[in-house]
């Protein structure tokens, strides 16, 4: 059985990216989460959709070859929901789902919290400082004096609230004196 998908090469160069095809879905659960993991976020390509926390659950009929998944956008009415919505359609179908189902689910919110911690560290190395853990222990003045990305010093100053997109402010290491985006603790 080889049946592998091809995918045109320029597939994911339309969402900025260069993933590779995914690979032929073998009908289980935990591989739709692999080949979900390969999905960039349209917004910031460092990070995976289910890495952001965006997927929250996925269900399959591996005998009819379908699946459903479950997405929370990071914010309502965010305009990247339905580019993220077809992605995903676009991309299970070219693993051999035959039906794939995306469903919105809008509460509970979406919130930083879920962001996991492969996900943080793909922020850090990408340059964008992750957001405080609301439920950690971090003192809360922290949240407002972000660790550079860079340097990892807390010597830093907010520069404006809304940084390349409305999720991140942009912040300026006093150390460094580097800016950097903080995604912000939602
Ligand atoms: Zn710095």
């Amino acid at each position: 059985m080889s049946a592998q998908a091809s995918l045109p090469r320029d597939f994911f160069a339309a969402f900025g990216t260069t993933e590779p095809a995914p690979e032929w879905w073998d009908g289980s659960e935990e591989h739709l989460w692999v080949i979900l993991r390969g999905i960039p976020d349209p917004e910031i390509p460092a990070i995976s959709l289910v890495d952001l926390g965006i997927v929250r659950e996925v269900h399959c009929e591996s005998g009819a070859r379908a699946a459903t998944v479950v997405i929370t956008p990071t914010y309502a009415g965010c305009p990247a929901t339905e580019a993220i919505r077809q992605q995903i359609q676009r991309v299970l179908e070219a693993a051999g789902v035959t039906s794939p189902a995306i469903e919105l689910r809008i509460s509970p919110p979406w919130t930083t919290d879920w962001i996991t911690a492969t996900g943080r560290e793909a922020l850090q190395q990408f340059g964008i400082t992750p957001p405080c853990t609301i439920a950690g222990n971090l003192p809360r003045a922290l949240q407002f004096r972000p660790a550079c990305p860079r340097c990892g010093s807390h010597q830093t100053e907010q520069i404006s609230a809304f940084g390349a997109t409305p999720c991140k402010a942009l912040h300026r290491c006093q150390q460094c004196r580097e800016p950097f985006d903080y995604f912000k603790p939602l």
